[in-house]
């Protein structure tokens, strides 16, 4: 797993805010699933992924 440089989904917002969040791992399984259209660098003014930290 490495870390790369902050990303999150154009949906979060769509998101309840408690549920909003932004990654920075290449290998959290929920920010694999965001296509790569739908990715915006940055980190959104979201909380980090727990995930990313596994
Ligand atoms: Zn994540």
């Amino acid at each position: 797993m490495a870390k790369v440089s902050p990303y999150y989904s154009v949906n979060e917002a769509k998101k309840p805010t408690d549920k909003q969040v932004h990654h920075d791992n290449d290998q959290c399984r929920a920010g694999r699933d965001i296509p790569q259209s739908e990715r915006r660098s940055g980190t959104g003014g979201y909380r980090h992924c727990k995930d990313c930290d596994n």
